[in-house]
């Protein structure tokens, strides 16, 4: 199990193999990614950098989002494997993905949280 300070809950990463990627899918949103980011996973899939922003990402403002397709009635990320239900660049995910469950937004809402997350117990 996994704790975080300040978080009234905890994370059993092992459930992510039976969820199916809630987290992944659903509602649209927002995922944020950086440049640095952006460039790991860039080369990684060895595209140059301006070609992976226009695939793979829109910008709102200054920032960037990974763009979303239709999955299931609702929304997925664009990188999420629809065959295996888990994320298909897994390495080089966003930080926003690397720390979920532990987000300051649902320390409040846990309500929220435990609707879209089978791993997490409130302590
Ligand atoms: S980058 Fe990976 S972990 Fe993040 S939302 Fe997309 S599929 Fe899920």
């Amino acid at each position: 199990m996994l704790k975080e300070d300040g978080f009234s809950y905890c994370f059993d990463p092992q459930k992510c193999q039976s969820c199916g990627g809630k987290c992944c899918t659903g509602e649209n949103g927002y995922i944020w990614i950086d440049e640095d980011e952006m460039s790991k996973l860039s080369r990684y899939l060895d595209l140059d950098i301006a070609n992976f922003k226009s695939i793979f990402t829109y910008q709102v403002g200054v920032r960037f989002s990974l763009k979303e397709k239709e999955y299931n009635g609702g929304f997925a990320c664009v990188f999420f494997n629809e065959k295996d239900l888990n994320c298909g660049i897994y390495e080089y995910r966003p930080k926003q993905c690397k720390t979920f469950p532990f987000w300051n937004y649902f320390k409040k809402n846990y309500n929220e949280l435990e609707k879209e997350c089978i791993g997490v117990k409130q302590l």
